[in-house]
């Protein structure tokens, strides 16, 4: 077997500087655009290796990343959307669904409204399980490959294919391009969601929906507050400790992201641990230093059966092989850039490939 090379850095300032290009002189009409760059790069996480090989994503793993990213953004956006029970049907306030196109609403947006009105899913996990899905997951699917596949890869009038060939079944991503979305997936991910909320801010249609609330990204972008209530409560069950500390958790704690959503923007069950606030605030945005690691480790193993039931009730996404596939990648970015991983309040370590062997056991 032929091992190919990670990409040169030239390389890798070359696509950057493309990436550049492609969101400053893309023409965005629609959110779609910004939807496929989440899209490849969450699934050159999961599904990609470090090394400059492409990588085939189907245009099915394509369809179900666009309906779990216009899920929560296909229902109504209002005054009381924070406090909003997302798992409740939406038959109401259509008109207060935000546009996610300068003129009609999508296609995209309209068939997740229609499939949610018609069954009733009190979540997309609960919808995956309906016969009817495979329509929408088809007709979404032919969508994205007729309007953002098409037509991502044009700067300013030109063609400029540097991410991927279309085929009949998917795209495949070319060499090296998995591997600079594995490499720049936060950068990626925040260029992307912050097209997104400028476009959907920009949208003329949008201004009587948005009045004066500014919790616009974590509605486009987060897990419900009553979800995370939800995960909150069942965590609890497990344990009434605090994750990182491992003091007795008092009435408020905060549900943490191990991995931090500031890397990996997606919610998986077996990423949520609870802990203080403080603790919390104090891990902020770095990883897990490898006392944590080793626990974690050991926590996801041991309670994936209780885990796997609370994401259930919750409605989140559980995948324990995608969740050891992005631990995986995460500490293994960090070992590269010798990143500093968090043990406690302004105490911090140095992750190492040592960190790798830890996440090894999962394999
Ligand atoms: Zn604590």
């Amino acid at each position: 077997m032929i091992i190919i090379a990670p990409p040169s850095p030239e390389y890798q300032l070359g696509f950057l500087s493309k990436l550049q290009r492609l969101f400053n002189e893309g023409d965005f009409t629609a959110t779609y655009k910004f939807a496929l760059m989440v899209a490849m790069a969450d699934l050159a996480v999961e599904l990609g290796q470090d090394d400059g090989y492409t990588l085939l994503i189907t245009k099915e793993q394509l369809a179900e990343k666009f309906i779990e990213l216009y899920w929560q953004q296909a229902t109504p956006y209002s005054a009381t959307a924070v406090e909003r029970d997302l798992n409740e049907p939406i038959v109401e306030s259509l008109s207060l669904v935000l546009a996610q196109n300068k003129g009609n609403q999508t296609a995209i947006v309209k068939n997740i409204i229609t499939f949610r009105t018609t069954f009733n899913p009190r979540s997309l996990i609960a919808a995956k399980a309906i016969p009817s899905f495979n329509k929408l997951l088809n007709s979404v699917s032919a969508t994205v490959m007729k309007m953002p596949v098409t037509h991502l890869q044009n700067l300013g009038e030109q063609a400029e294919p540097f991410l991927y060939n279309t085929l009949s079944n998917g795209i495949e991503l070319l060499p090296g391009v998995a591997y600079c979305l594995r490499r720049f997936q936060p950068l990626v991910q925040q260029l992307s969601r912050n097209g997104w909320i400028n476009h959907i801010k920009g949208n003329r249609l949008n201004q009587p929906i948005l009045g004066e609330q500014d919790d616009l990204e974590s509605f486009l972008f987060g897990t419900s507050r009553k979800s995370l209530l939800d995960i909150s409560t069942g965590l609890r069950k497990i344990s009434n400790k605090c994750f990182y500390c491992q003091q007795t958790l008092r009435a408020d704690a905060d549900v943490d992201h191990f991995i931090p959503f500031s890397q990996y923007p997606r919610d998986l069950m077996h990423n949520f641990v609870l802990a203080h606030p403080s603790c919390n605030r104090s891990k902020s945005n770095a990883l897990a230093a490898r006392e944590h690691l080793v626990r974690w480790v050991e926590y996801i193993d041991r309670e994936d059966v209780n885990l796997t039931t609370i994401g259930k009730d919750a409605g989140t996404v559980i995948d324990l092989a995608v969740m050891r596939a992005v631990a995986r990648w995460g500490y293994g970015n960090a070992a590269q850039s010798s990143a500093q991983a968090w043990i406690r309040a302004t105490c911090f370590e140095s992750v190492n490939k040592d960190y790798l062997d830890i996440l090894d056991v999962i394999r």
